[in-house]
């Protein structure tokens, strides 16, 4: 049976369409979603021939128009290259994260510290043999990294910090070893079961843990002290929201509630109204935990803090809640997820006799005993048994249309419900589909707002050690596509096929888009335009303008400046009298809002040649500004020329 090229569903009354591989998806219409019952695998013709009875021949081909259009673009049905689908097997290597349980032999009871002394005398006994793990489990890490740069350890504990000067102590090792080593690393303090007073209804029956995250080795003692500290008796909500998220730089922590029954569904609204900003809702360890949970009633709840959080962004309160907020993100961005559990290949787990197992969640099964770090032994054959998990190789993930959006599941929650860390689980397989179906209809509520959410994800992003946060990924002109599907005009990156259309629109042109550059000649060759499109400068932007029916009628270039937020552009049509088409004009400007959103440009400034009228007038009714003139900056026939300066504030598109 062929795998569906394009999937449609309906959700709460309205219909959506995914295409599987690229992961671009879309709310439809009543008529998109009749012809996509027979596109792309009927004939045109025969598509306006079977539904020429409900609507008329124009609004057929508009919409036919536009998904030729979304597939030119390559947002949907594109022909994936050979070397992509070979990098889809290929397998990632290096670890990245580390989870270590450490002994708690000497290190006192459970109960919570009794005295806010810092380190008092009274401090427990630190055990040699937690010492020695600690110690070890940095070096594995940092030894099997290998190409990754960005690590994670995480060191794990249950309801307080049993040893809090040894794990301030490991912090400033690992954070101190991985600096020497080139590598950015995070070292998290994870306690589970943090005990809380007044308890909200709706976090009742769940384990509540927190994660301290430290990437600033100088911060991370004072921090532990303090949360330890604070822990002396149980805190309200808002009491540990405050402890564990201090305004200072390198540190910052999240909540993670691991649900033990179905009813989470409030669970989000009640952490944000304490005032958390990165809340985690771990449901693979529910699963791990609960094997008995039914998956159908977990879905109504993830639906419902899925919603809570769309609508809560597009009302401009920003917080991060995971996984929605990076579903959300695949979602926005459309990169393929092929593998979502790195366990055993970028992920292993040390208990606290020092035996390793490949992800915290399979911690303690037999089976899965990969070796010793106590012992130095680890068996590498049972450690490429993970090599071949994620949605490319596991048999029911081939043909499931949510493959690159799930990227195969969880082993330890196969494992939980099918005994086989490869099979995953039909009725949890249901149930992540729905989830996934949920998850798109509630990122649509901020799609459909025109809600920028590369900008929103990034503010969510990483912490760093100057206080900032990392952005993450590159520009995608998959969003830019995405955008324009509410624009009247598309784009894409140059091909080699369009180097002779771009040689015989670029031979002899006058216009600023090809002389005011570093090259400024007045020819360029098919070679030329080959190599510009198989070698593209690593900062320059080059893209082809498109009507909605595919066909090219422009181009436009960003180039970065040094100043951070400036750019430099260059923009030329084709036909002279597109300047004047108010959808050009219209459809341009939200092109630029969407490209200086996703790069964060604040000002862009393009040149004008003097006899480029059209484009200083197409210019200044998109919004530019004429800034200025550069005095004979521009050399043709034989002399000097002006060029006009036009900008562009970001904030004003
Ligand atoms: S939902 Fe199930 S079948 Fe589909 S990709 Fe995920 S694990 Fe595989």
């Amino acid at each position: 049976m062929p795998r569906d090229l394009i999937e449609r569903f309906r959700e709460d009354d309205r219909r959506f369409a995914v295409d599987p591989e690229t992961c671009f998806c879309f709310e439809c219409d009543a008529i998109s979603w009749d012809v996509l019952e027979y596109y792309p695998h009927t004939p045109v013709n025969r598509i306006y021939h079977l539904l020429e009875g409900q609507y008329r021949r124009e609004e057929l081909t508009e919409v036919v128009g536009e998904l030729e259009w979304l597939r030119a673009t390559k947002s949907i049905l594109a022909v994936p290259k050979r070397e992509d689908l070979l990098k889809a097997f290929e397998v990632e290597r290096g670890l990245k994260k580390l989870s270590v349980a450490l002994s708690r032999e000497g290190a006192g009871n459970d109960s919570p510290p009794t005295s806010r002394r810092w380190f008092s005398k009274n401090e427990p006994h630190v055990s040699e043999t937690a010492v020695e793990i600690g110690r070890k489990a940095v070096a594995l890490l940092l030894n099997r990294s290998g190409i990754q740069n960005d690590l994670h350890l995480e060191f794990i504990e249950d309801r307080t910090i049993h040893a809090p000067e040894l794990i301030a102590d490991l912090c400033e090792y690992a954070l101190n070893m991985a600096r020497v080593a080139g590598k950015r690393l995070t070292v998290a303090v994870h306690v589970a079961d943090w005990p809380l007073s007044s308890v909200p209804e709706a976090l009742k029956g769940h384990a509540v843990g927190v994660k301290l995250e430290i990437v600033d080795a100088a911060a991370a003692r004072e921090y532990i002290r303090a949360v330890w500290a604070g822990n002396h008796s149980p805190p309200t909500l808002p009491r540990l929201a405050k402890a564990i998220q201090p305004a200072a730089a390198g540190i910052g922590g999240r909540i993670v509630v691991r649900p033990n029954h179905a009813a989470f569904g409030k669970v989000v609204e009640v952490l944000d109204d304490a005032g958390f900003s990165v809340i985690e809702i771990d449901t693979d360890a529910a699963y791990v935990a609960h094997p008995g949970l039914d998956p159908g009633l977990m879905l109504e709840s993830l639906r419902q803090s899925a919603v809570y959080y769309a609508e809560r962004l597009l009302a401009h309160h920003y917080f991060k809640l995971d996984p929605m907020a990076s579903l959300f993100w695949r979602i926005y961005n459309g990169t393929p997820l092929w593998r979502s559990d790195p366990a055993g290949t970028n992920e292993l787990a040390i208990d606290e006799t020092g035996a390793i197992y490949p992800c915290r969640n399979l911690m303690g099964v037999d089976a899965f005993l990969l070796g010793s770090v106590a012992e130095s032994t680890l068996d590498e054959d049972a450690v490429r048994r993970f090599e071949d998990v994620g949605s490319v190789t596991t048999a029911p993930c081939i043909r499931c249309w949510a493959r690159n959006f799930c990227g195969g599941g969880a082993v330890a929650v196969h494992h939980a419900f099918t005994g086989s860390f490869r099979t995953p689980h039909d009725p949890w397989c249901d149930m992540q589909r729905a989830w996934m179906r949920a998850a798109i209809a509630a990122f649509q509520l901020l799609s459909s707002k025109g809600v920028h959410f590369e900008r929103i994800y990034n503010t969510l992003g990483h912490l760093t050690s100057d206080g900032g946060y990392r952005r993450l990924g590159k520009p995608s002109l998959f969003t830019l596509a995405r955008a324009a599907l509410t624009m009247t005009i598309g784009v894409r990156p140059i091909e080699e096929a369009d180097a002779p259309l771009l040689t015989q629109w670029e031979n002899w042109n006058e216009s600023a888009y090809f002389l005011f550059n570093e090259t400024g000649v007045l020819l360029a060759t098919k070679y030329d335009r080959e190599m510009d499109s198989l070698h593209p400068r690593e900062t320059d932007h080059e893209l082809v303008l498109l009507r909605k029916n595919g066909t090219p009628f422009g181009l436009f270039k960003v180039r970065p400046d040094r100043i951070p937020g400036a750019a430099h552009a260059w923009g030329h049509l084709h036909d002279e009298k597109d300047y004047a088409a108010e959808t050009i004009r219209k459809g341009f400007r939200a092109l630029l809002k969407e490209a200086a959103g996703q790069q964060a440009i604040r000002r862009l400034t393009v040149p004008a040649a003097p006899w480029e009228t059209a484009l200083q007038a197409f210019l200044e009714a998109v919004g530019f500004t004429r800034e200025g003139v550069l005095r004979e900056a521009l050399y043709l026939h034989g002399r000097y020329h002006d060029v006009a300066l036009f900008s562009i504030a970001a904030d004003t598109l």
